[in-house]
Protein backbone atom coordinates (compact mmCIF):
# COMPACT_ATOMS: atom_id res chain seq x y z
CA UNK A 1 0.00 0.00 0.00
CA UNK A 2 2.67 2.87 -1.09
CA UNK A 3 1.07 4.48 -3.97
CA UNK A 4 -0.17 8.00 -3.44
CA UNK A 5 -4.01 7.12 -4.76
CA UNK A 6 -3.98 4.24 -1.93
CA UNK A 7 -2.77 6.31 0.69
CA UNK A 8 -5.24 9.20 0.09
CA UNK A 9 -7.96 7.13 -0.45
CA UNK A 10 -6.92 5.22 3.37
CA UNK A 11 -7.27 8.86 4.87
CA UNK A 12 -10.60 9.95 3.06
CA UNK A 13 -11.95 6.50 4.30
CA UNK A 14 -10.89 7.36 7.87
CA UNK A 15 -12.74 10.65 7.41
CA UNK A 16 -15.71 9.17 5.87
CA UNK A 17 -15.58 6.65 9.16
CA UNK A 18 -15.78 10.24 11.52
CA UNK A 19 -18.74 11.29 10.08
CA UNK A 20 -20.40 7.71 9.97
CA UNK A 21 -20.49 6.81 6.26
CA UNK A 22 -22.23 4.32 4.91
CA UNK A 23 -19.22 1.40 4.16
CA UNK A 24 -21.16 0.95 0.37
CA UNK A 25 -21.17 4.63 -0.16
CA UNK A 26 -17.65 5.31 1.11
CA UNK A 27 -16.79 2.48 -1.71
CA UNK A 28 -18.73 4.56 -4.39
CA UNK A 29 -16.90 7.89 -3.44
CA UNK A 30 -13.18 6.35 -3.54
CA UNK A 31 -14.22 4.74 -6.72
CA UNK A 32 -13.44 6.81 -10.11
CA UNK A 33 -16.44 7.36 -12.55
CA UNK A 34 -14.22 7.06 -15.58
CA UNK A 35 -10.51 6.44 -16.31
CA UNK A 36 -9.40 7.24 -19.82
CA UNK A 37 -6.03 6.31 -21.26
CA UNK A 38 -5.18 7.05 -24.60
CA UNK A 39 -1.87 7.11 -26.77
CA UNK A 40 -1.20 10.87 -28.76
CA UNK A 41 1.10 10.88 -31.01
CA UNK A 42 1.94 14.13 -32.89
CA UNK A 43 4.50 15.04 -36.15
CA UNK A 44 7.93 16.97 -35.04
CA UNK A 45 9.44 19.36 -36.55
CA UNK A 46 11.87 17.61 -37.67
CA UNK A 47 9.77 15.23 -39.29
CA UNK A 48 9.21 12.50 -37.38
CA UNK A 49 6.43 11.30 -35.18
CA UNK A 50 6.37 10.66 -31.42
CA UNK A 51 3.38 9.06 -29.00
CA UNK A 52 2.85 10.36 -25.64
CA UNK A 53 1.08 8.46 -22.90
CA UNK A 54 -2.42 10.58 -21.78
CA UNK A 55 -4.85 10.45 -19.66
CA UNK A 56 -8.11 12.20 -18.19
CA UNK A 57 -9.49 10.58 -15.00
CA UNK A 58 -13.25 11.80 -14.00
CA UNK A 59 -13.35 11.02 -10.68
CA UNK A 60 -17.07 12.46 -9.43
CA UNK A 61 -19.75 14.39 -11.09
CA UNK A 62 -22.35 14.69 -8.38
CA UNK A 63 -22.34 18.48 -7.78
CA UNK A 64 -21.76 19.12 -11.43
CA UNK A 65 -19.72 18.48 -14.61
CA UNK A 66 -15.90 17.17 -13.81
CA UNK A 67 -13.37 20.21 -13.48
CA UNK A 68 -9.66 20.05 -13.32
CA UNK A 69 -6.07 20.65 -14.79
CA UNK A 70 -4.04 19.15 -17.16
CA UNK A 71 -0.46 18.71 -16.56
CA UNK A 72 2.38 18.20 -19.03
CA UNK A 73 5.23 16.77 -16.67
CA UNK A 74 7.35 13.67 -17.53
CA UNK A 75 6.49 11.93 -13.81
CA UNK A 76 2.75 11.89 -15.02
CA UNK A 77 1.57 8.29 -14.01
CA UNK A 78 -2.37 7.27 -13.85
CA UNK A 79 -1.36 6.95 -9.89
CA UNK A 80 -1.25 10.33 -9.72
CA UNK A 81 -3.41 11.63 -11.87
CA UNK A 82 -6.28 9.36 -10.44
CA UNK A 83 -5.42 11.00 -6.87
CA UNK A 84 -5.51 14.69 -8.09
CA UNK A 85 -8.59 14.22 -9.37
CA UNK A 86 -10.39 12.57 -6.51
CA UNK A 87 -8.48 15.77 -4.49
CA UNK A 88 -10.25 18.09 -7.55
CA UNK A 89 -13.74 16.18 -6.70
CA UNK A 90 -13.53 17.43 -2.36
CA UNK A 91 -11.62 20.70 -2.97
CA UNK A 92 -14.32 21.78 -5.78
CA UNK A 93 -16.95 20.83 -2.56
CA UNK A 94 -15.15 22.12 0.03
CA UNK A 95 -15.76 25.81 -1.52
CA UNK A 96 -18.66 25.06 -2.67
CA UNK A 97 -18.97 25.32 -6.14
CA UNK A 98 -21.24 23.08 -7.98
CA UNK A 99 -18.60 21.09 -10.39
CA UNK A 100 -16.93 17.74 -9.98
CA UNK A 101 -13.66 16.56 -9.63
CA UNK A 102 -11.47 15.51 -12.95
CA UNK A 103 -7.58 15.52 -13.80
CA UNK A 104 -6.10 14.81 -16.87
CA UNK A 105 -2.36 14.76 -17.79
CA UNK A 106 0.04 14.15 -20.66
CA UNK A 107 4.04 12.16 -19.81
CA UNK A 108 6.64 14.91 -21.36
CA UNK A 109 9.14 17.05 -20.82
CA UNK A 110 7.52 19.96 -22.28
CA UNK A 111 10.76 22.09 -22.16
CA UNK A 112 11.91 19.26 -24.87
CA UNK A 113 9.08 20.25 -26.96
CA UNK A 114 9.14 23.65 -29.60
CA UNK A 115 6.44 26.04 -29.37
CA UNK A 116 4.42 24.56 -32.56
CA UNK A 117 5.12 21.02 -31.58
CA UNK A 118 3.46 21.95 -27.80
CA UNK A 119 0.84 23.88 -29.90
CA UNK A 120 -0.03 19.89 -32.16
CA UNK A 121 0.11 18.02 -28.89
CA UNK A 122 -2.48 20.40 -26.86
CA UNK A 123 -4.81 19.99 -30.22
CA UNK A 124 -4.02 16.31 -30.14
CA UNK A 125 -4.85 15.98 -26.90
CA UNK A 126 -8.03 17.35 -27.44
CA UNK A 127 -9.43 15.38 -30.51
CA UNK A 128 -8.21 12.50 -27.90
CA UNK A 129 -10.58 12.94 -25.11
CA UNK A 130 -13.59 15.03 -27.24
CA UNK A 131 -15.78 12.53 -26.60
CA UNK A 132 -15.65 13.03 -22.83
CA UNK A 133 -15.69 17.08 -22.84
CA UNK A 134 -17.81 19.84 -23.29
CA UNK A 135 -19.20 22.72 -20.78
CA UNK A 136 -21.59 20.45 -19.11
CA UNK A 137 -19.54 17.19 -19.13
CA UNK A 138 -16.10 17.82 -18.47
CA UNK A 139 -14.20 21.58 -18.11
CA UNK A 140 -10.52 21.29 -17.59
CA UNK A 141 -8.03 24.01 -16.51
CA UNK A 142 -4.13 24.96 -16.34
CA UNK A 143 -2.08 22.73 -14.06
CA UNK A 144 1.75 22.02 -13.79
CA UNK A 145 3.45 23.19 -17.11
CA UNK A 146 0.06 24.16 -18.66
CA UNK A 147 -0.95 27.64 -19.37
CA UNK A 148 -3.61 30.15 -21.00
CA UNK A 149 -1.74 29.65 -24.22
CA UNK A 150 -2.24 25.82 -24.13
CA UNK A 151 -5.80 26.59 -23.11
CA UNK A 152 -6.59 28.64 -25.88
CA UNK A 153 -5.05 26.37 -28.44
CA UNK A 154 -7.34 23.64 -26.60
CA UNK A 155 -10.59 25.87 -26.52
CA UNK A 156 -10.03 26.59 -30.09
CA UNK A 157 -9.75 23.01 -31.00
CA UNK A 158 -12.91 21.87 -29.44
CA UNK A 159 -14.43 24.47 -31.18
CA UNK A 160 -13.44 23.61 -34.31
CA UNK A 161 -14.51 19.99 -33.86
CA UNK A 162 -18.14 20.71 -32.49
CA UNK A 163 -18.50 23.00 -35.34
CA UNK A 164 -19.49 26.39 -32.89
CA UNK A 165 -17.13 28.54 -30.73
CA UNK A 166 -17.46 27.09 -27.11
CA UNK A 167 -15.29 29.19 -24.49
CA UNK A 168 -16.76 27.68 -21.60
CA UNK A 169 -15.30 24.01 -22.86
CA UNK A 170 -11.94 24.84 -21.08
CA UNK A 171 -11.04 27.69 -18.71
CA UNK A 172 -8.38 29.29 -17.35
CA UNK A 173 -7.77 31.35 -20.89
CA UNK A 174 -6.63 34.47 -22.15
CA UNK A 175 -8.03 37.36 -21.17
CA UNK A 176 -8.62 38.18 -25.00
CA UNK A 177 -9.70 34.29 -25.36
CA UNK A 178 -12.85 34.49 -22.79
CA UNK A 179 -10.47 34.01 -20.25
CA UNK A 180 -11.45 35.90 -16.25
CA UNK A 181 -10.13 38.61 -14.60
CA UNK A 182 -8.20 37.36 -11.99
CA UNK A 183 -7.69 33.92 -12.75
CA UNK A 184 -4.17 34.34 -13.39
CA UNK A 185 -3.94 35.49 -9.81
CA UNK A 186 -6.47 33.77 -8.08
CA UNK A 187 -4.44 30.81 -6.11
CA UNK A 188 -2.15 32.70 -4.34
CA UNK A 189 -4.93 35.68 -3.70
CA UNK A 190 -7.18 32.71 -2.12
CA UNK A 191 -4.81 31.31 -0.18
CA UNK A 192 -4.04 34.87 0.90
CA UNK A 193 -7.59 34.74 2.12
CA UNK A 194 -7.17 31.75 3.89
CA UNK A 195 -4.13 32.25 5.31
CA UNK A 196 -5.14 35.84 6.95
CA UNK A 197 -8.01 34.03 8.67
CA UNK A 198 -5.40 31.78 10.00
CA UNK A 199 -2.84 34.48 11.27
CA UNK A 200 -5.99 35.96 12.73
CA UNK A 201 -7.20 32.63 14.38
CA UNK A 202 -3.43 31.93 16.44
CA UNK A 203 -3.72 35.58 17.09
CA UNK A 204 -0.69 36.22 15.53
CA UNK A 205 -0.03 39.99 14.03
CA UNK A 206 -0.10 40.12 10.57
CA UNK A 207 2.48 42.91 10.20
CA UNK A 208 6.06 41.65 10.22
CA UNK A 209 4.78 38.04 10.54
CA UNK A 210 7.44 36.11 8.67
CA UNK A 211 7.03 33.69 5.44
CA UNK A 212 9.47 31.37 3.62
CA UNK A 213 7.77 30.41 0.36
CA UNK A 214 9.08 27.08 -2.21
CA UNK A 215 8.57 27.40 -5.74
CA UNK A 216 8.65 31.07 -7.88
CA UNK A 217 6.24 30.03 -10.67
CA UNK A 218 3.14 31.89 -10.77
CA UNK A 219 1.45 30.36 -7.76
CA UNK A 220 4.44 31.33 -5.50
CA UNK A 221 5.67 34.32 -7.32
CA UNK A 222 1.74 35.61 -7.25
CA UNK A 223 1.44 34.98 -3.61
CA UNK A 224 4.67 36.09 -2.60
CA UNK A 225 3.90 39.46 -3.97
CA UNK A 226 0.09 39.36 -2.22
CA UNK A 227 2.17 38.58 0.77
CA UNK A 228 4.72 41.24 0.50
CA UNK A 229 2.08 43.83 -0.04
CA UNK A 230 -0.02 42.40 2.88
CA UNK A 231 2.72 43.40 4.91
CA UNK A 232 4.10 39.59 5.52
CA UNK A 233 8.28 39.58 5.86
CA UNK A 234 9.43 37.71 3.26
CA UNK A 235 12.56 36.18 4.51
CA UNK A 236 12.71 32.76 1.73
CA UNK A 237 12.23 32.38 -1.95
CA UNK A 238 13.25 29.33 -4.14
CA UNK A 239 12.59 28.16 -7.19
CA UNK A 240 13.78 24.63 -8.40
CA UNK A 241 17.56 25.76 -8.54
CA UNK A 242 17.77 26.88 -4.86
CA UNK A 243 16.77 30.10 -3.28
CA UNK A 244 17.94 33.24 -1.18
CA UNK A 245 17.41 33.79 2.29
CA UNK A 246 17.41 37.76 4.19
CA UNK A 247 19.84 37.49 7.78
CA UNK A 248 19.35 40.50 10.13
CA UNK A 249 15.67 40.78 10.22
CA UNK A 250 15.70 42.16 6.35
CA UNK A 251 12.69 41.63 4.16
CA UNK A 252 12.62 41.04 0.39
CA UNK A 253 10.41 42.34 -2.38
CA UNK A 254 9.85 38.89 -4.93
CA UNK A 255 9.29 41.62 -7.57
CA UNK A 256 12.92 42.69 -6.90
CA UNK A 257 14.26 39.07 -6.56
CA UNK A 258 12.16 38.12 -9.91
CA UNK A 259 13.82 41.05 -11.85
CA UNK A 260 17.20 40.03 -10.58
CA UNK A 261 16.64 36.40 -11.52
CA UNK A 262 15.97 37.01 -14.81
CA UNK A 263 18.96 38.65 -15.16
CA UNK A 264 21.04 36.02 -14.04
CA UNK A 265 18.81 33.56 -14.84
CA UNK A 266 18.42 31.86 -11.59
CA UNK A 267 17.45 33.34 -8.14
CA UNK A 268 20.47 35.41 -7.41
CA UNK A 269 22.60 35.13 -3.93
CA UNK A 270 22.16 38.76 -3.28
CA UNK A 271 19.13 41.14 -2.52
CA UNK A 272 19.54 43.93 -5.50
CA UNK A 273 17.41 46.76 -6.26
CA UNK A 274 18.65 47.84 -9.54
CA UNK A 275 22.65 47.63 -9.60
CA UNK A 276 23.18 48.33 -5.61
CA UNK A 277 23.37 44.68 -4.39
CA UNK A 278 23.12 43.26 -0.92
CA UNK A 279 25.17 40.24 -0.37
CA UNK A 280 26.09 40.91 3.26
CA UNK A 281 22.64 40.58 4.81
CA UNK A 282 21.59 37.79 2.35
CA UNK A 283 22.59 34.24 1.33
CA UNK A 284 22.26 31.89 -1.39
CA UNK A 285 20.12 28.14 0.30
CA UNK A 286 19.15 25.10 -1.25
CA UNK A 287 15.86 23.53 -1.06
CA UNK A 288 15.99 21.93 1.37
CA UNK A 289 17.02 24.55 3.93
CA UNK A 290 14.18 26.63 3.08
CA UNK A 291 11.80 23.76 4.28
CA UNK A 292 13.22 24.33 7.40
CA UNK A 293 14.10 28.10 7.63
CA UNK A 294 12.74 29.74 10.67
CA UNK A 295 10.07 31.19 9.12
CA UNK A 296 6.62 31.79 10.99
CA UNK A 297 5.06 30.42 7.69
CA UNK A 298 5.77 27.81 5.02
CA UNK A 299 4.45 28.18 1.87
CA UNK A 300 4.67 24.72 -0.68
CA UNK A 301 3.56 26.09 -3.88
CA UNK A 302 6.29 23.93 -5.79
CA UNK A 303 5.53 20.14 -6.47
CA UNK A 304 4.44 17.48 -4.21
CA UNK A 305 5.81 15.28 -1.41
CA UNK A 306 8.23 18.06 -0.33
CA UNK A 307 7.55 17.54 3.56
CA UNK A 308 7.91 14.02 4.15
CA UNK A 309 8.83 11.56 7.36
CA UNK A 310 12.51 12.28 6.43
CA UNK A 311 12.47 15.98 7.10
CA UNK A 312 8.94 16.60 9.11
CA UNK A 313 10.93 17.09 12.27
CA UNK A 314 12.95 19.97 11.08
CA UNK A 315 10.25 22.18 10.20
CA UNK A 316 10.24 25.53 12.17
CA UNK A 317 7.48 26.91 10.92
CA UNK A 318 3.57 27.39 12.78
CA UNK A 319 1.62 27.56 9.83
CA UNK A 320 2.44 25.45 6.36
CA UNK A 321 -0.08 26.77 3.44
CA UNK A 322 0.07 23.99 0.67
CA UNK A 323 -0.81 25.57 -1.98
CA UNK A 324 0.67 22.81 -4.25
CA UNK A 325 -1.46 19.58 -4.75
CA UNK A 326 -0.15 17.04 -2.57
CA UNK A 327 2.89 19.12 -1.26
CA UNK A 328 2.85 17.58 2.38
CA UNK A 329 2.77 13.13 2.54
CA UNK A 330 -0.61 12.67 4.29
CA UNK A 331 1.10 10.40 6.82
CA UNK A 332 2.69 13.07 8.51
CA UNK A 333 -0.11 15.09 8.98
CA UNK A 334 -0.30 13.44 12.56
CA UNK A 335 3.08 14.38 13.46
CA UNK A 336 2.92 18.43 12.49
CA UNK A 337 -0.44 17.87 14.07
CA UNK A 338 1.28 17.12 17.28
CA UNK A 339 3.83 19.40 17.11
CA UNK A 340 1.53 22.43 16.99
CA UNK A 341 1.86 23.20 13.22
CA UNK A 342 -1.43 24.24 11.28
CA UNK A 343 -1.24 22.67 8.34
CA UNK A 344 -3.64 24.30 5.75
CA UNK A 345 -4.27 21.52 3.30
CA UNK A 346 -4.46 22.07 -0.82
CA UNK A 347 -7.71 21.37 -0.84
CA UNK A 348 -8.30 24.27 1.37
CA UNK A 349 -5.73 26.85 0.62
CA UNK A 350 -5.00 26.54 -3.30
CA UNK A 351 -9.12 26.26 -4.13
CA UNK A 352 -9.07 30.08 -5.35
CA UNK A 353 -7.74 28.88 -8.91
CA UNK A 354 -10.50 26.39 -9.41
CA UNK A 355 -13.29 28.93 -7.70
CA UNK A 356 -12.24 31.70 -10.24
CA UNK A 357 -11.97 28.86 -12.94
CA UNK A 358 -16.02 28.62 -12.11
CA UNK A 359 -16.74 32.05 -12.35
CA UNK A 360 -14.59 31.51 -16.28
CA UNK A 361 -17.32 29.24 -17.08
CA UNK A 362 -20.16 30.91 -15.61
CA UNK A 363 -19.14 34.20 -17.71
CA UNK A 364 -18.64 32.30 -21.10
CA UNK A 365 -22.24 30.73 -20.65
CA UNK A 366 -24.02 33.73 -19.88
CA UNK A 367 -21.17 35.65 -22.24
CA UNK A 368 -20.41 38.56 -19.36
CA UNK A 369 -17.07 39.86 -18.17
CA UNK A 370 -16.89 40.52 -14.81
CA UNK A 371 -14.84 43.27 -13.14
CA UNK A 372 -11.64 42.04 -11.12
CA UNK A 373 -12.54 43.76 -8.46
CA UNK A 374 -16.05 41.70 -8.47
CA UNK A 375 -14.32 38.65 -9.15
CA UNK A 376 -12.21 39.15 -5.94
CA UNK A 377 -14.73 40.19 -3.82
CA UNK A 378 -16.72 36.66 -4.54
CA UNK A 379 -13.73 34.93 -4.19
CA UNK A 380 -12.90 36.70 -1.32
CA UNK A 381 -16.48 35.35 0.44
CA UNK A 382 -15.96 31.66 -0.63
CA UNK A 383 -12.64 31.17 0.46
CA UNK A 384 -13.51 32.91 4.37
CA UNK A 385 -16.75 31.03 4.37
CA UNK A 386 -15.05 27.79 3.78
CA UNK A 387 -12.23 28.61 6.08
CA UNK A 388 -14.73 28.47 9.06
CA UNK A 389 -17.00 25.73 8.34
CA UNK A 390 -13.64 23.70 7.89
CA UNK A 391 -12.60 25.15 11.09
CA UNK A 392 -15.59 24.30 12.93
CA UNK A 393 -15.65 20.81 11.58
CA UNK A 394 -11.75 20.68 12.51
CA UNK A 395 -12.47 21.54 16.52
CA UNK A 396 -16.43 19.68 16.59
CA UNK A 397 -14.08 16.47 15.36
CA UNK A 398 -10.84 17.51 17.46
CA UNK A 399 -9.39 16.44 13.84
CA UNK A 400 -6.53 17.78 11.72
CA UNK A 401 -7.36 21.02 9.19
CA UNK A 402 -6.83 18.09 6.40
CA UNK A 403 -9.34 15.30 8.18
CA UNK A 404 -12.05 18.55 8.61
CA UNK A 405 -11.51 19.56 5.40
CA UNK A 406 -11.93 15.93 3.73
CA UNK A 407 -14.73 15.46 5.87
CA UNK A 408 -16.34 19.17 4.51
CA UNK A 409 -16.07 17.70 0.68
CA UNK A 410 -17.31 14.34 1.37
CA UNK A 411 -20.53 15.45 3.22
CA UNK A 412 -21.55 17.28 0.56
CA UNK A 413 -20.32 14.94 -2.68
CA UNK A 414 -22.07 11.61 -0.55
CA UNK A 415 -25.35 14.04 -0.26
CA UNK A 416 -24.97 14.93 -3.58
CA UNK A 417 -24.37 11.46 -5.05
N1 LIG B 1 -5.15 22.92 -11.65
C1 LIG B 1 -5.82 23.71 -10.67
C2 LIG B 1 -6.09 22.88 -9.43
O1 LIG B 1 -5.46 21.88 -9.19
C3 LIG B 1 -7.04 24.41 -11.21
C4 LIG B 1 -8.11 23.52 -11.74
C5 LIG B 1 -9.25 24.26 -12.42
O2 LIG B 1 -9.21 25.47 -12.49
O3 LIG B 1 -10.14 23.58 -12.91
O4 LIG B 1 -6.89 23.25 -8.61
Amino acid sequence: MTGIFQKTIKQASQAARLINLDKKLIKRLITPQRVVSKKVIIKLDSGGNKTFSAYRVQFNNARGPYKGGIRFHPQVNLDEIKTLAFLMAIKCAVVGIPMGGAKGGVQLNPKELSFNELERLSRAWVRAFKNYLGPHQDVPAPDVYTNPQIMSWMADEYSRLVGKKTLAAFTGKPLTEGGSEGRELATGQGGIYILNEAVKKLGLKLKGVTMAVQGFGNVGYGLAQLAYQAGYKIIGLSDSQGGIMALNGKNMDPLKVMETKKEHGQIHACYCLGTVCDCVNYKKITNDELLKLKADILVLAALENQITGGNVNQVKAKIILELANGGIDPIVDGILKKRGVLVLPDVLANAGGVTVSYFEWRQNLKNEHWPESAVFAKLKKIMTDSFNEVWQTMEKYQATPRQAALMVGIKRITEAM
